[in-house]
């Protein structure tokens, strides 16, 4: 085996892993998918994918597509898993991305398209034959080659040479959620997915007897670096669905865990949420979760309401409450940075008032009560090195302060694609002082206890109302709790300016049952009051929506910035506000 330069890792490159694995475990099961979300409808053995792979690269190789970027457009599946590992073995930067379904994908494969300034796109037969409706949604497709993968015959394997490539060599663009703004191509190399497997491997503690189980799509960074090249990297077996089998009915996700005995599986909280929500009774029946090992829970605020309801929810189908395992990442540093590696998830009880000026002051004991924000630990880094820094003096911050999180670490990617400004801001920071460095600027806020790492929230979207910082996650979920006429995770909060002040405006969706008669002063009332009480602001104006209008990423996130826009423009769907007077009581 070549000599590794990663502690741990024994591949130079992810030509080397794809062969290895081939080469030592040809029969052994690489990826069940399950199209339904419920019966098997594809597999591929390390065998079989090494080969598949190998056809598709020397394709490319043979039409020239080398070091130029292919989008691949594909349905959720193993199809793109084989393009995605050809254009890695062909040298070809692939970009992944997904047929646009509604106008908000549409609007983000078009600021792909242009930003990475792709030649190729990948994708199915089946995808190609309905090209002429995609051509007429998004003209910029028709400039570019088209190549449709799956029909590339297994023989074309022998074609192949291998590329030069090392660990420096860019393998993929990763476009980030663009919860805060354009999705921005982050440029991630051989060796930084090779890290970042062996850091996930490390902090989850994985082995050769994980099993994967998930719905994430495939083209977001916790579905592809997570679900799919872990396992991978492991070689061990990853069971998929499409995201929208798991939507519809989230009881297969729980059940294809059951089933397949799988020991690690995960998302965002809204996932587990949703199954404490939404699994009936009925659909619990025979569901026996006691193989679940590490249910990880991250790309989004990790909420502690959500770990009691989950686990109480599911403790009598063989739930530990172990498993549950907050983590914290992001596409800059290939995927993960921290995870939770205590018996249960730490719970951090701290002081409202303190936090809003970026204090830590930690309320012992007893469960949060009003006056107290309780933070979920994202547990500790592998990473080499993690800093809380304060943004403005660029110091590193006293444990009980909060700042911005920065990262150093092979794991942290070459830079945004085509920006070097952004690049050099966010990828080359370094501290005051000693001029250590360079660190990658996360944007996100929060603090260590000890080895652990708590995350507090986005600094781009921290709202500053009288010189106090509150996070929109804490209103958001106070609102969507008020009354039961409000969606979970269907809102935002975020601030405008009203008279030389900062004001607060709150969005929210309404459950679709309760459309008909909406009483909207009763729940205008209802909101204004919960955050008045809990976080003692006043509301400037409370803004109800049709359910699911909210503006969210594809992967579930809010753009609160893209809300905050569509209020001062008008463009939200509204089914009832309240919009303060200011000049009523004067
Ligand atoms: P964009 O950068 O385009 O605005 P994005 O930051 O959402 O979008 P991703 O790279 O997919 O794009 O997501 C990473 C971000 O998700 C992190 O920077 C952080 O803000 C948030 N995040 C991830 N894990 C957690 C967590 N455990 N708790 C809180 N926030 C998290
Ligand atoms: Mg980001």
């Amino acid at each position: 085996m070549a000599s590794a330069s990663i502690e741990g890792v024994g591949f130079r490159n992810l030509i080397e892993l794809v062969r290895e694995r081939a080469e030592r475990h040809p029969d052994r099961l690489a990826y069940v998918f399950l199209e339904d979300g419920e019966t098997e409808s594809q597999a591929l053995t390390f065998g079989e994918l090494e080969q598949r792979v190998r056809a598709v690269a020397a394709r490319l190789q043979a039409l020239g597509a080398a070091d130029q970027r292919a989008l691949l457009l594909y349905q959720p599946g193993l199809d793109f898993i084989v393009a995605f590992l050809g254009c890695v073995c062909a040298r070809v930067v692939a970009v992944p991305a997904y047929p646009p379904r509604n106008n908000q994908n549409l609007h983000r494969l078009r600021t792909v398209i242009e930003d990475a300034g792709a030649g190729w796109v990948l994708t199915t037969s089946s995808l190609m034959s309905n090209l002429g409706t995609q051509f007429q949604r998004v003209p910029e497709l028709g400039s570019l080659r088209w190549l449709s993968t799956d029909d590339v015959p297994t023989q074309e394997r022998d074609a192949w040479k291998t590329p030069e490539v090392s660990g420096d060599t860019l393998a993929f663009l990763q476009y980030t959620s663009g919860s805060t703004g354009a999705p921005k191509g982050v440029m991630v190399s051989h060796g930084n997915v090779l890290h970042n497997e062996r850091m996930i491997e490390l902090t989850f503690g994985h082995s050769e007897r994980t099993l994967f189980a998930g719905w994430l799509p495939l083209f977001h960074d916790m579905g592809l670096i997570g679900n799919v090249l872990q396992p991978l990297y492991l070689g061990i077996k990853s069971v998929l669905m499409p995201p929208a089998a798991f939507i519809q009915k989230p009881a297969r996700w729980l059940h294809a865990i059951s089933r397949y005995r799988a020991t690690t599986s995960g998302g965002p909280n809204f996932a587990y949420d949703l199954c404490a929500r939404k699994v009936s009774p009925e659909q619990r029946v025979g569901l026996d979760l006691s193989s679940w090992e590490v249910a990880f829970n991250g790309a989004e605020p990790v909420r502690a309401s959500t770990f009691v309801r989950f686990t109480e929810t599911f403790k009598d189908h063989g739930l530990k409450p172990s498993a549950f395992y907050p983590c914290y990442g992001m596409a800059e540093t290939t995927l993960v940075v921290s995870g939770g590696s205590a018996a249960k998830p730490i719970i951090r009880n701290v002081a409202a008032v303190a936090l809003e000026e970026g204090r830590v002051v930690e309320v012992e004991g007893g469960p949060a009560s009003d006056g107290t924000r309780a933070l979920v630990s994202c547990g500790r880094s592998w990473l080499e090195k993690v800093r809380v820094v304060d943004p403005t003096t660029r110091t590193v911050c006293p444990e009980d302060r909060v700042g911005e999180v920065w990262v150093s670490s092979g794991s942290v990617a070459q830079g945004y694609w085509n920006r070097p400004e952004q690049t050099e801001e966010s990828f080359r920071a370094r501290l005051a002082g000693t001029g250590e460095g360079p660190f990658l600027r996360t944007g996100d806020l929060g603090f260590f206890r000890g080895e652990e790492l708590v995350i507090t929230g986005r600094l781009k979207d921290v709202i500053i109302i009288r010189g106090r910082n509150h996070y929109p996650q804490d209103i958001e979920q106070t609102v969507e709790e008020c009354h039961p006429a409000l969606k979970a995770s269907g809102g935002a909060a975020f601030s405008i300016e009203v008279e030389d002040e900062e004001r607060l405006v709150v969005i929210q969706e309404v459950e679709r049952s309760y459309l008909r008669n909406l009483d909207v002063a009763d729940v205008t009332a209802s909101i204004r009051q919960a955050v008045a009480e809990q976080h003692e602001l006043h509301v400037h104006a409370v803004v109800l929506i049709k359910t699911s209008s909210i503006l969210k990423t594809s992967s579930g996130k809010i753009q609160r910035q893209a809300c905050r826009k569509a209020f001062l423009e008008g463009t939200l769907s509204v089914v009832g506000q309240w919009v303060e007077n200011l000049h009523a009581e004067r």
